[in-house]
């Protein structure tokens, strides 16, 4: 039997964070009443112009410089003609062969070295108004009563970001895309935010044998919001066409929806070609050329990008570690414990797991208050519970927690030892006998005895001691 290989390219939208949309001054604002942010220009009047958002330009240079994209010199705005009834104007404005950034490179940290994804192009277009269908069972067009639609949302500036053909499974492009994300909301030209809408994909999958030249027509899975979906998504379109292939079917290109509940895919219509859209430059905008000193100013602004700080934490704490850190956005939180003397990995540990199962806001932790906590030797499990439970209220100080620690005094903890030796004499005899296992129930007692303030270990070693004696 063959042996197959997944061939995965996304096409990822994201809104830009503009106070305006892309080619008129309707304010965007998300959860605002229906169609309560409108204008001519938006709604497509007849004589109406539009003027491009120049924020929405300079967030997309941004983003590009962070994917290794070139950018160009002259970017051209171009019309996607298709009807819609969310698209009032019949086209989209978007860009087509001049897009202002070009090809890229997007370099991905791996546990095995670093993967490089090629960027072919990240482009700057509006979004549609949106559509919302009522009544029915799907919420689809499909048997629905009637639709609506809500101009809020048409005409807000959106990147798009299209990767090269350059993933090979699943679990590749979910990394690719979260890092991509990553990128996306630390630059703070977007929310990126999956759940609410203001980050889709469009997840490109199709299949050929391995030292296979060439691609396979290819199926498209439309709109994915969700890491978990798009990646069942693409298991399941790999899955589909390597059995068509080996029943002897051919495939075809189409788009696909995929249906989370029945983990299957779909067909959603046959796939358009670009000629179908007749692309044409847009003649009401003029072209795009951004000056140099603007490039070359936004490129030195750049942060540290979250690939290069994944490396960086790596050697502290090993990859797996600085990943999660840093892709659930702890690691300024890491950073500063650790600047303030905490140790690495206990850093780590605090914040990957006690901390992060609370909940709480890493950017609202008192850094200096929680370090003196964590650097507290025999801090009671409690006292450290209590402090990070407390880690974001304004009134945290650390000396409310670090005068609870574990009593290692073996003359504090001698007394409590004896007492319960005494009363539990069945236990000692068991103990005695050769049933060591008894030992955890005695520890436990003299936890107990304590109020959980004894230093477990220095308790074991004195019980020990003391049984044998
Ligand atoms: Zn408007």
């Amino acid at each position: 039997m063959a042996e197959w290989e997944a061939v995965i390219g996304l096409e990822v939208h994201a809104h830009l964070k503009t106070r305006t949309k892309m080619f008129c001054r309707c304010a965007l604002e998300y959860g605002a009443a229906e169609n309560t942010h409108t204008c001519p220009v938006c709604l497509a009047h007849p004589g109406a112009l539009p003027v491009a958002n120049e924020r929405a330009i300079e967030h997309t240079i941004k983003l590009g410089l962070a994917l290794g994209c070139e950018i160009a010199e002259h970017a051209v705005f171009a019309r996607k003609n298709y009807f819609y009834p969310d698209l009032p104007k019949g086209y989209q404005i978007s860009q087509y062969e001049s897009p202002l950034c070009g090809p890229g490179r997007f370099v991905i940290p791996t546990a095995g070295g670093d993967e490089v994804v090629g960027i072919v192009r990240a482009h700057l277009e509006e979004d549609a108004a949106k559509t919302v269908h009522a009544g029915g069972a799907t919420g689809r067009s499909v048997g629905a009563d009637y639709s609506l639609v809500d101009f809020n949302r048409g005409g807000t500036p959106l990147i798009e970001i299209v990767s090269e053909p350059d993933l090979r499974s699943a679990d590749e492009a979910l990394r690719y895309l979260r890092l991509l994300r990553q990128t996306i909301v630390e630059l703070g030209v977007s929310d990126a935010e999956m759940e609410k809408g203001t980050m889709r994909a469009d997840v490109n999958v199709s299949v050929r044998e391995r030292g296979e030249e060439g691609y396979r027509p290819r199926w498209e899975l439309k709109n994915m919001n969700s890491f978990t979906f798009i990646g069942h998504g693409i298991e399941a379109a790999v899955r589909e066409q390597i059995a068509a292939y080996e029943r002897g079917e051919t495939i075809e290109q189409s788009t696909y929806d995929y249906d989370a509940d029945t983990d299957r895919l779909t067909v959603h219509r046959s796939k358009e070609e670009a000629d179908d859209y007749r692309y044409f430059p847009e003649p009401d905008l003029v072209p795009v050329e951004p000056p140099a000193e603007l490039v070359e100013r936004l490129r030195a602004e750049l942060p540290e990008g979250p690939g290069v700080r994944i490396r960086r934490l790596e050697q502290a704490v090993g990859f797996d570690v600085a990943y999660a850190l840093v892709t659930t956005e702890r690691d300024a939180l890491y950073s500063g414990l650790v600047a303030d003397g905490v140790e690495p990995r206990l850093a780590a540990n605090w914040v990957m797991n006690e901390f992060a199962a609370t909940g709480q806001d890493p950017a609202a932790v008192n850094v200096a208050e929680m370090a003196a906590v964590l650097k507290t030797p025999n801090l009671t499990r409690d006292a450290l519970a209590a402090a990070t439970a407390a880690a974001t209220s304004a009134s945290f100080a650390s000396s409310d927690y670090t005068s609870q620690t574990a009593v290692s005094d073996e003359s504090e903890l001698e007394p409590a030892i004896d007492r319960v030796l005494a009363a539990n004499p069945q236990q000692v005899e068991t103990y005695r006998g050769g049933k060591e296992g008894v030992l955890g129930f005695l520890v436990g007692q003299v936890m107990k005895e304590t109020g959980g303030k004894a230093d477990p270990k220095v308790v074991n070693r004195l019980l020990r001691e003391k049984l044998q004696g």
